[in-house]
Parts: structure tokens; C-alpha cells; sequence
């Protein structure tokens, strides 16, 4: 309910991303929780209802078109109605595949057959590629919608796909009820500008009424004065020159879209240490694409021109969600998340391993795998490589075989790290380490205390990871959100993290620090 006439009233939550936003409350529609995983009828049911709604906009289209157009458009609905088209994916949902996963391995089989058949099968080919990408995206479901640029999103919650859905260069600010400021979503918002405040109960505004959000102080207002528009000038950080405060540490960028790139100035890192590439390609019809995947890690390889790019396997699973493809869920933090999930569905990781390995022709890639927590993972992960490197051998298409390292981010194998022969390199995802250490989930409010609390044992951790690392001889770095704490700075340093790796937003800041620290 709107408070019309009333003196501004202040609410207070928790800071997640700096800076003030003034703008129309948008209220986020809250959907029931789905009761459990979807089984085999309702992936059937997803894929026949995907597949009937991409056929009626293609008719749509169809009859808006001339009769060249027309006649293509008819002959993919003729496809998609075609039983046989569906029916392999069907069979892979008999086999337990989920929906998304099940129909893009099909067609790519099926693009796989004709492929090299000359210029008739070249067209099916390209109409094929068409319907799969349409039909992923009904099925990741587009009507899922995004809501208008300069808008203050309020909700219980907010996934990070619709986060990166958006177009944020109108303004806006983020005000949850519930949230957690170590959240994906939450990290998002800090490395791109995006002010948020968490953990605010009960928001009593509707849709149109003017909010004002200030993540620094962790506090929004209800009808606030417009004067409040603009920032307080602390917000605006001195920019720091860079010269002076390279020996102490090594900086590199973490990336997570391609807009992050023009927020980075290549020649002030030394290369990026992190790109997520779930964030990288957000949803179901990009990820099952290896052109798409190859498309993305070339405009990063490009921009950094010879500094080194450390590309992350995707991973999705806890709070990651990829619609179409992964639900999230509370559950699957402890469950099929990271390298748990790519080693279930081997299609998906074997189409980003050759994506991966074209790209390392172009530049100096490292791979890092996401929650490993057993050497047999790597081992796993490594031989898939080593397969795909192989096919693209014998299919004479150009790569590179990038030296593979894992992210110590599960405390299995933060101890045990002497067994890990095979990696090349470790880096430490203080984000997830902490809250496994602390058994307190990084999205969950009423354990953010105990997030928080538990840095003493992550130190103690920390510090026996770095010993180890040195003592089998394998480079580590940090690229967590602690990488980026200016307090944390001096602990790291005298552990022996001296390779941090960080969102561009919070370049400036560390670099101000290690000034100081200097
Ligand atoms: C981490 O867990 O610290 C990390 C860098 O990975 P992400 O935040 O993407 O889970
Ligand atoms: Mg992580």
C-alpha cells in the first residue's frame, strides 16, 4: 500500500552494493515455489508445450511475411510439428535428462548428421539452429519478464538471470525483503554500480511509488524529497594511480558480462583472473551454443590483447540458476552444483570444453572448475579435454590445450590440495569456501551473522591453502569478494595471497588500499 502525503520514512536493511538510487518501485510478482524437481512428465509436458508455442509464433510470423519468407518459416513449423523431430529429445527424458538439455543434445546430433552434406543440408542446417534456439527459449521461459529501465526493484528476492536480463544504464536500485549481501545477485549489483539493500522485511509500497535506496547505509526511504537525487560525493572514489603498488600485489579483474569490459582498463591489471561464464551466457539457448561460447571468450581474449584470461567452466546449481536448463535451489547448494553438475551432463561440458579449446588458440586461457571437492574430478575433466582436444584434431579445426586449475572453494579440498597432481593452479572462491566452513548458506538472512563471524577459521584456512600451494609448487590467487576488502588487505598480503583477483568497480578501492598499505 502506497503512503501518500506522509514525511519520508526511512527502513533500514543491510548495505549489499553501494550508492544512492532514486526511482519508481517496481514490485516483482511473488510465484509459489515449485514443490519439487520437475520429473519426467513435466519435462515431456515443457518440451511438447516449448515446442507448440515457438510453431504458433513462427505462424504468426509466417502470415505477417511475403511468400519467400512465409514458405522457409512454414517448413520449420512443419519441422516442429513432425513427431520425429521431438522425438530422440523424448527418448533422453525417459532417461532422466531434464527438458533443455535433452531437445539442444538432440538437435545437435541431428545438425551433427547432416553437417558436411553441401548447400541444401547447410540451409536445413541454419533452420535447425533457428528452432533450437527458439524452442530453448520458450522453454526457459521468456514471459518471465523484465521490467522497466529506472526502476527501484523490490521483491522477496531477485534471481541473478533477471539481474543480468536488464539493462541497467537507465539507473535503478535493488530493495529486497529478504536476500543476503554475499549472494550472486549481490555481487552483481556491486561490480555493476547497481545500489542494494537486503534484508528489509515487509515493504509496504506498491508498484509507482517513489523509493529511494541507499546501499551504502543499508537504508531506503519512503517518499523521499527529490533533492536526495544526487549521490553524497563520498560515493565518487579519487581515481589512484597504479604505479607505486604493483610489488606488494598482483591485480587482476573478475568478469561476469561483456559489459564489464568497458568498464576495465586492460593495461591496468595483469590479466583476468575470473570470468563466470554462467553470468557470461545466461540463458539456456547461448550456453548450448558453442559459436556463442566461442563469440564471448574471443571479445575478452581481444580486449585484454595477450594478458591472460582464466575462463571458469560453468557453474550453475545453488543459487545459480539457468532458466530453461537449471532450477536453483536451496538444496542443490549441497548437491549437483559446479564440476558436480558438468561431470551429470557430459553433452553440456564436453560443448564448452571445444569451445574453450578453439578459444586458447586466440590468446593465453586458463580453465578453472568450479566446487571440486575430489581429485577424480579433475582427473574426469581433464580426459574430457583431452577427448575433445582429440576430435578437433581429427575435424582439423584450430585449438590449444589451456592448462586446467580449480577453485578451492569447498574445505575437501582446501585441505587436501598436495592430492591434487594434476591441477596447474588453484584459486580460492572465498564466497562459497565461507559458507561451507560455516555451514551458513551465503543467500540465507538469518545466518549472515555466522557467514560473517566465521573469518577466523577462513583465515586459518587461507593460510594453510597458501603453504600448501607453495609447498607443491602451484601458483594461487584469491578472486572471492574478500580479494576486494580493504580491511582483509595486510592478512592476505602476510599470508602470501598476493594474486587478487576482482570486479573492475572495485579496482580503484584496492588500489587505494595497497597505497595506504604501502
Ligand atoms: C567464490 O565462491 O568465491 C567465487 C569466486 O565464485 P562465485 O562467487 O561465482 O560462486
Ligand atoms: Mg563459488
Amino acid at each position: 500500500m502506497g503512503v501518500p502525503m506522509a514525511a519520508p520514512r526511512d527502513l533500514r536493511g543491510r548495505p549489499a552494493a553501494p550508492g544512492r538510487a532514486l526511482g519508481a518501485v517496481h514490485r516483482a510478482e511473488e510465484r509459489p515455489l515449485p514443490s519439487g524437481p520437475p520429473g519426467e512428465s513435466d519435462a515431456r509436458a515443457a518440451l511438447e508445450a516449448a515446442a507448440a508455442l515457438a510453431a504458433g509464433e513462427l505462424k504468426a510470423l509466417s502470415e505477417r511475411s511475403d511468400e519467400e519468407s512465409a514458405g522457409i518459416l512454414d517448413f520449420q513449423i512443419e519441422l516442429l510439428l513432425d513427431g520425429e523431430l521431438l522425438a530422440p529429445a523424448l527418448e533422453r527424458i525417459g532417461k532422466g535428462e531434464g527438458a533443455a538439455l535433452a531437445f539442444a543434445a538432440a538437435m545437435n546430433a541431428h545438425m551433427d548428421t547432416i553437417a558436411g552434406g553441401g548447400d541444401a543440408f547447410a540451409l536445413r542446417a541454419a533452420d535447425l539452429a533457428d528452432l533450437k534456439s527458439r524452442v530453448l527459449d520458450a522453454l526457459a521461459g521468456r514471459t518471465r519478464a523484465d521490467f522497466p529501465q529506472g526502476t527501484v526493484y523490490v521483491g522477496r528476492d531477485m534471481p541473478p538471470s533477471l539481474f543480468l536480463a536488464h539493462d541497467w544504464s537507465g539507473g535503478g536500485g535493488i530493495a529486497l525483503s529478504a536476500g543476503s549481501a554475499a549472494s550472486h545477485v549481490a555481487m552483481l549489483a556491486r561490480s555493476r554500480g547497481v545500489p542494494m539493500v537486503v534484508g528489509l522485511g515487509a515493504l509496504p509500497v506498491e508498484s509507482g511509488d517513489r523509493l529511494l535506496v541507499d546501499g551504502s547505509e543499508g537504508v531506503v526511504r519512503l517518499d523521499p524529497e527529490e533533492r536526495l537525487l544526487s549521490p553524497p560525493p563520498s560515493v565518487v572514489a579519487a581515481p589512484v594511480p597504479y604505479a607505486g603498488v604493483a610489488p606488494r600485489a598482483r591485480l587482476f579483474a573478475n568478469i561476469d558480462t561483456l559489459a564489464d569490459l568497458d568498464t576495465l582498463d586492460p593495461a591496468l591489471v595483469e590479466g583476468v583472473g575470473l570470468v563466470r561464464t554462467e553470468f557470461l551466457l545466461p540463458s539456456a539457448a547461448e550456453v548450448l551454443d558453442e559459436e556463442c561460447h566461442l563469440a564471448r571468450y574471443r571479445r575478452i581474449l581481444d580486449r585484454l590483447a595477450g594478458r591472460p584470461v582464466t575462463l571458469r567452466l560453468l557453474d550453475v546449481g545453488g543459487d545459480k540458476a539457468l532458466p530453461g536448463l537449471v532450477e536453483g535451489s536451496p538444496a542443490s547448494v549441497l548437491g549437483e552444483r559446479g564440476v558436480r553438475f558438468l561431470i551429470a551432463h557430459p553433452d553440456l561440458a564436453r560443448l564448452q570444453a571445444r569451445a574453450l579449446l578453439r578459444a586458447a588458440a586466440h590468446g593465453p586461457v586458463s580453465v578453472l572448475l568450479p566446487m571440486v571437492t575430489l581429485p577424480a574430478e579433475l582427473v574426469a575433466m581433464a580426459q574430457l579435454f583431452d577427448e575433445e582436444a582429440a576430435r578437433l584434431e581429427r575435424q582439423g579445426i584450430a585449438f590449444a590445450r589451456p592448462p586446467l586449475g580449480i577453485m578451492v572453494e569447498v574445505p575437501a579440498s582446501a585441505f587436501t590440495l598436495d592430492l591434487f597432481t594434476q591441477a596447474a593452479f588453484f584459486s580460492v572462491g572465498t564466497n562459497d569456501l565461507m559458507q561451507y566452513l560455516a555451514a551458513a548458506a551465503r543467500d540465507n538472512p538469518a545466518v549472515a551473522h555466522l557467514y560473517a563471524g566465521a573469518e577466523t577459521a577462513m583465515f586459518r584456512l587461507l593460510e594453510h591453502i597458501a603453504t600448501t600451494a607453495r609447498a607443491i609448487g602451484r601458483p594461487v590467487s584469491l578472486c572471492g569478494d574478500l580479494a576486494a576488502e580493504p580491511a582483509a588487505l595486510s592478512r592476505l598480503l602476510d599470508i602470501g595471497l598476493h594474486d587478487l583477483s576482482v570486479a573492475p568497480s572495485r579496482l580503484a578501492g584496492l588500489r587505494a588500499a595497497l597505497a595506504g598499505d604501502a
